[in-house]
């Protein structure tokens, strides 16, 4: 008997097969198996998605999930749970751990923990260099063998310009990318938030964009060198996003994420001292969110990405100069992308769609991303408008460090298919 699963009536939405209507999805034995309008759901189960959106299951390709070694923030299994409960049906999760996913053993570690715990896709992300310590390049060709999907130092910049160009060859010759944190770190030295009026008003050390925009220029010309496959994590300030824009035009394999953060505030928009309002990159000037929205419109920044950084209280409540970098945001990213690039019209549904899916798919070579027949059935199913606010005392995610605890939002995840099993599911809606 095999398992049967079929959702009605939503609107379903698929840029890989350029795919927009009303129609029926049927899933059987984990894999999709047909879309068509009025299929029959006799000796299976229905999920009604009338006013709903169908879409394929949303990727996100920067999370921090801290196990190894940091369980006490977060692990594979609450990190997965907080994905799900955002709609989010696989996560690529970076090497920063402890120790750093920087060997094949660590690699196969979490892999093995995230097949028996995890309730939604994890591909690890390997370290580029030994310890991300910037210094011999990681056990990268193995690791690729124990089956991570891109190499990065995240959290740190690879400094030294050799070591890039080396490892963007081991990346290209392994047909991965290579995600750079792009951070100068002599520039950016003791900053605490923007190099701008408000850092001069409340009295904190400054990261200038500049440190930003000369590594990602940097790189830019390293991938030209080499003919790796390059992507920019993170990206937060309009000079960056016109770079990228330039490589895309001279037909270089450069990519770009941006968080939901960086879109929807501003440093202005900071609460003094709040350290939910400190990250790597900092929150930018005003002129750099609208580039950051207007760079996804545009397709120059290709997609949405968390970089979901689970830090426990006691970490964030210290002084904002000692505070870890870095917010939860598995679960605000769909409404807050709703909010700042859907509903305003900056993007549409196809586009908004795409972000969280073939974008990120393609760029890490994922077999995912698509509805297509006999795929596997990752299913995300959210909606536009109900009205809802967010509390972040009820995530799964084991931290709660969030700016945005208590914002009201105009649609969001409703329900989260992995393999054909409903992983999560909103009872409200
Ligand atoms: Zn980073």
């Amino acid at each position: 008997m095999s398992e049967r699963l079929v959702i009605k009536n939503g609107r379903v939405v698929d840029p890989s097969q350029q795919m927009d209507a009303v129609l029926d999805v049927a899933i059987e034995d984990g894999l999709l198996r047909l879309i068509a309008p009025n299929i029959d759901a006799t000796g299976g189960d229905t999920f009604d998605a009338t006013g709903m959106v169908v879409a394929p299951g949303f990727i996100d390709m920067h999370v921090h999930l801290r196990e190894p070694g940091f369980e006490y923030a977060e692990t594979i299994e609450s990190g997965s749970r907080a994905a799900a409960a955002g709609g989010f049906t696989s996560i690529c999760c970076m090497p920063n751990t402890q120790p750093v996913n920087d060997s094949p053993t660590v690699t196969s570690y979490i892999t093995e923990r995230a097949r028996r715990h995890a309730i939604v896709n994890v591909y690890p992300i390997g370290a580029i260099t030994k310890n991300s310590a910037g210094e011999e390049l990681a056990q990268i060709t193995s690791m690729r063998h124990a089956g991570i999907v891109a190499i990065s130092d995240d959290g740190r910049p690879v400094m030294n310009a050799r070591l890039v160009r080396r490892a963007m060859e081991f990346a290209k010759s392994l047909n991965i990318p290579l995600i750079e944190h792009c951070e100068d770190l002599d520039l950016s030295a003791g900053g605490d938030m923007h190099e701008g009026v408000e850092s001069v008003r409340l009295g904190l050390h400054g990261i200038p964009r500049a440190s930003e925009d000369v590594m990602v220029a940097r790189d830019i010309l390293l991938a030209e060198l080499t003919g790796a496959r390059y992507h920019v994590a993170h990206i937060s300030s309009r000079n960056a996003v016109d770079m990228v824009a330039f490589a895309k035009s001279r037909g270089l394999a450069v990519t770009a994420e941006a968080t939901p953060h960086h879109f929807a505030l501003a440093d202005r928009d900071m609460q003094p001292y709040d350290s939910n309002y400190k990250m790597k990159p900092p929150l930018r000037a005003p002129r750099d969110v609208d580039a950051i929205a207007r760079g996804l419109a545009s397709g120059a920044i290709d997609a949405v990405a968390t970089d979901h950084a689970p830090h426990p209280g006691d970490e964030k409540m210290q002084e904002f100069e000692r505070c870890p970098f870095g917010i939860i945001g598995l679960e605000t990213a769909i409404p807050l992308t709703l909010e700042r690039l859907f509903h305003p019209g900056m993007v549409s549904l196809t586009r908004f769609v795409s972000m969280f899916t073939e974008k990120p798919a393609g760029i890490l070579s994922l077999d995912k991303g698509t509805l297509k027949p006999g795929a596997a059935a990752d299913v995300t199913i959210f909606a536009l408008n109900p009205p809802w606010t967010y509390d972040v005392n009820k995530s799964p995610s084991k931290s709660r460090n969030t700016p945005f605890h208590g914002r009201e939002f105009k649609g969001g995840a409703v329900a989260t298919i992995v393999a054909g099993k409903i992983v999560w599911r909103r009872d409200d809606w």
